[in-house]
């Protein structure tokens, strides 16, 4: 069976990459087409046009991403396939009926990461890939609840569409893809020996992966968000403004923005968020 890692730019997946060696290594780039968002060096920018072969206005992560995965490229001596599917804009704007996505309805990890995977499988790999995933030692619930929705074999099993059919309808493809494998448990890996691995090395790291306003953070972590990422945090205000829904269910991001206090964090104990695999590790 050949194999995969799917880089997600933290520190996690990276020390996947560079010690449990893949035939492929993936990143999915989440983009946003709202120029507010631009990404300052658009010579950089340009390159990142030419993986993602798409235009490239910006990131709704920290833009450091960028700078992680090229470093990764460097420092592992072999490149990394860069993929992107529609931008988050025209995710919320298409998909879905316009409503955005929420803790209940955590469409965009599948949109935006694992959709650009699969389609990259099944158009260059067609077969079933194992593919390795950066849950830690203390994270065996998180492996347990995606090996729970795979098939007997063990496959995770996704649905696309690629084609119209006669009628003018999207034509469907269901196929069982890939093979979790979650070599830092069966290691024992925590999260100590992996910032302890990248002590020293010529990689940049964001401080926190994930999307600007992912709504699986807290909003006392939003509110410093909006603080050290304005314009970005103002996307995901500006998406509720549409009025199509809220990201959190209790408190809107720009009642988030207007709190009147900044708190100081500990981001380690605050930031894990997303349990899918794909966002953030
Ligand atoms: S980081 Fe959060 S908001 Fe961004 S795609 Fe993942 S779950 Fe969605």
């Amino acid at each position: 069976m050949k194999t995969a890692t799917s880089i997600s730019g933290g520190m996690t997946s990276a020390y996947l990459s560079a010690n449990y060696p893949t035939e492929y290594l993936v990143f999915s780039l989440i983009r946003t087409s709202d120029t507010n968002c631009k990404f300052k060096d658009r010579g950089i920018a340009k390159i990142v046009e030419e993986r993602i072969n798409k235009p490239f206005v910006g990131t709704l992560e920290d833009d450091i991403i960028i700078r992680t995965i090229l470093d990764l490229e460097q420092f592992l001596g072999r490149k990394i396939i860069w993929l992107s599917g529609i931008t988050y804009d025209e995710l919320n704007k298409e998909k879905y009926g316009g409503y955005l996505p929420s803790v209940l309805r955590r469409y965009c990890t599948t949109e935006l990461k694992l959709r650009p995977i699969f389609n990259w499988w099944y158009k260059n790999i067609k077969e079933p890939i194992e593919m390795n995933i950066g849950f830690r030692a203390n994270e065996k619930s998180r492996a347990d609840r995606m090996m729970s929705k795979t098939n007997e074999q063990g496959l995770s099993v996704f649905k696309s569409t690629f084609e119209k059919g006669r009628t003018g309808r999207n034509k469907w493809v269901t196929k069982a893809w890939q093979k979790p494998n979650f070599p830092l448990i069966r290691d024992f890996i925590y999260k100590e020996d992996i910032n302890k691995f990248w002590k020293g090395k010529n990689v940049k790291f964001a401080k926190l992966n994930n999307c600007i306003g992912c709504f699986h953070r807290s909003s006392a972590l939003l509110k410093e968000m909006s603080e050290i990422h304005p314009e970005k945090f103002d996307w995901f205000v500006n998406q509720e403004n549409l009025g199509k829904g809220t990201w959190k269910e209790t408190v809107s991001y720009q009642k988030i923005k207007d709190l009147n206090f900044t708190p100081k964090l500990n981001f380690k104990a605050d930031s894990e968020g997303c349990s899918s695999g794909y966002c953030g590790f």
